[in-house]
């Protein structure tokens, strides 16, 4: 997460968009409000943003008829990646809660949490863990606490590079103030955005100089990164009544190198055109909801995401 510091640095694209956002495509404008006839319907961002299936059905079998999304190992992973990347900046805050420019080594504190930052992740979804079926074998779950390792190692490394640098240039450093200013990332956010169709809160991962919204998704790109990280902006400016030009996905990829792939990750403007794809796709999903009816199935299983939790409620497991 705090890559996303390093980028705007180097970037420097906050604030010099050169094309404006339309008002009829912001959130708090009512041309992007769920129609009043179809107000009662809400889901969660995830639901509109993520589509696994070309024909839409997953959102047919799961509001419609009421079956439940099975959990995925693709999606417990992905929450536990979030959790340590979160985790690891509380821990920055409440080691500079009590440090002094004299003591302070960050790089060794946060190795040395690095356990503990695990273990607190594993535990807050360890009933999802259990409800994967089949479970996960042994090799899989080493390999995923390798891949966290290699997140909170990364991590460490950035933050104390970057504060070790300022402290390095100035006559009297506060670690505390170095962190705020550079590190400015709010990850407590819950977002109400009911005429955005959003049930619930709207939970964002991060905003970062209250300027760029950021969601951490990990795995191979998909096109619904943007369609969530849309849906947040809309539901930010519903909420805030703020403007909310920039996005970024910190995109996490894991190789064979000792650190985390971040290549597809940027700083990008939501244009009007990403703010359009969002609420088409928002309103052809309200429409099959609205309609009741079974949109079918793909002609062939190869056209199914294979993340989807509905493979075998649709192919009976055969494909
Ligand atoms: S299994 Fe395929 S057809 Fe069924 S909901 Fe998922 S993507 Fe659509």
């Amino acid at each position: 997460m705090h890559y996303v510091t390093f980028l705007d640095d180097r970037s420097q694209k906050i604030g010099r968009a050169r094309r404006k956002i339309k008002i009829s495509l912001r959130g708090y404008d009512y041309k992007t409000w769920v129609p009043a006839d179809l107000s009662h319907i809400a889901l969660p961002v995830y639901m509109i943003a993520y589509s696994p299936c070309p024909k839409l059905r997953d959102i047919y079998l799961e509001v419609v008829q009421g079956l439940p999304r099975q959990p995925t190992w693709e999606r417990y992973k992905g929450r536990l990646i979030d959790s340590v990347y979160k985790l690891v900046h509380r821990k920055c805050e409440s080691y500079l809660s009590s440090c002094n420019v004299r003591n302070f080594d960050i790089y060794t504190h946060l190795i040395n949490e690095e356990q503990a930052i695990l273990d607190e992740a594993k535990n807050r979804f360890s009933s999802e863990l259990a409800a994967i079926s089949p479970p996960p074998s042994p090799t899989k779950i080493a390999s995923l606490d390798e891949q966290l390792r290699k997140v909170v190692g990364f991590e460490s490394s950035l933050i104390a590079s970057l504060m070790n640098f300022q402290i390095a240039k100035v006559r009297a450093a506060n670690p505390m103030r170095i962190f705020r200013q550079y590190f400015d990332f709010n990850i407590d956010l819950a977002l109400t955005a009911p005429h955005q169709g959003i049930r619930g809160d709207a939970t964002p991962d991060f905003i970062y100089r209250h300027k760029v919204i950021g969601d951490i998704k990990s795995g191979k790109w998909e096109e619904f990164f943007e369609q969530t990280i849309v849906a947040y902006a809309l539901a930010y400016e519903e909420h805030t009544g703020e403007n909310m030009d920039y996005g970024v996905i910190l995109h996490v990829e894991f190789t064979n190198r000792r650190v985390p792939s971040h290549h597809r990750t940027k700083i990008d403007i939501l244009d009007d055109a990403k703010r359009k794809r969002y609420l088409l796709l928002r309103e052809r999903k309200f429409a099959v909801i609205e309609s009741g009816n079974d949109p079918g199935m793909p002609n062939s299983q190869a056209l199914c995401d294979p993340g989807c939790s509905f493979l075998s409620t649709c192919w009976g497991g055969s494909g």
